[in-house]
């Protein structure tokens, strides 16, 4: 199986009506999240599961595949307004910045 290929959804509802309306929701669901980056997908999924509210993020988990704590990281950086996530393609400060320890006694 190549990456290329859009996820089959795992919910329940996918695995066991062969005619349900989510069916064709779910993989077109799967289908967009294909064509995103990572952390676009993060955030859509993130927002489909903000929309369920309690349990989406493990029937979201079921219908894309994507980790529950990766989802909850996407409700959390939507909650702070993706403050951390400039628009602008830039490194994140801070990563790797050394600790100065200082020790001065008189
Ligand atoms: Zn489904």
């Amino acid at each position: 199986m190549t990456s290329l290929v859009p996820p089959e959804c795992q919910c329940p509802v996918c695995r066991e009506a062969t005619d349900h309306p989510d069916r064709e929701r779910h993989r077109q669901m799967n289908l967009f999240l294909s064509r995103l980056d990572e952390q676009q997908r993060r955030w859509y999924v993130a927002l489909e599961s903000k929309r369920i509210g309690y349990g989406g993020d493990s029937l979201l988990s079921q219908i894309t595949g994507m980790d529950e704590k990766t989802i909850r990281r996407g409700r959390e950086e939507l909650d702070s307004s993706l403050e951390d996530r400039p628009a602008e393609r830039v490194r994140l400060p801070g990563a790797g910045r050394p600790a100065v320890e200082k020790k001065t006694r008189q």
